[in-house]
């Protein structure tokens, strides 16, 4: 079973986020990923991995995300938050850390705790191999 990961990514978190997923891309590549669209855009012309893209966070990505994730379509969420920065859809990124909670998803929102999840993700997939 492919892991199933979403990855968000506020913008001055964005180049973190690129540097995460080049870290991780062997991995990432066997993955069903799902992101916010710039993040998105940005996974998929820098790093080339394959990424659903929904809408920009401010938009509602964050919204479709939390969506997928109370259907049980998401395993984890990896959500690179910048907390010294207003976000115009605060109550959306409440929203979705909440679902995370209330379905017991793992959230990732730093990048240390993003590495503890992807390299015990990572070596979960390489031991079922
Ligand atoms: P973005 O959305 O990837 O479209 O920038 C992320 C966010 O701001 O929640």
């Amino acid at each position: 079973m492919k892991f199933r990961i979403a990855l968000i990514a506020h913008d001055k978190k964005k180049d973190d986020m690129i540097a995460l997923a080049t870290e991780y891309k062997a991995f990432l590549a066997t993955c069903a990923l799902t992101a916010t669209g710039t993040t998105g855009g940005r996974l998929i012309a820098e790093v080339g991995l394959e990424v659903d893209r929904k809408h920009s966070g401010p938009f509602g990505g964050d919204l479709q995300i939390g969506s997928l994730l109370v259907e049980g379509m998401i395993d984890c969420v990896i959500f690179l938050r910048d907390p010294m920065t207003p976000q115009p859809h605060e109550p959306d990124i409440n929203a979705l850390v909440r679902a995370c909670d209330v379905h017991n998803t793992p959230c990732a929102t730093n990048l240390a705790s993003a590495h503890l999840v992807l390299s015990l993700l990572q070596q979960r997939a390489a031991n079922k191999e």
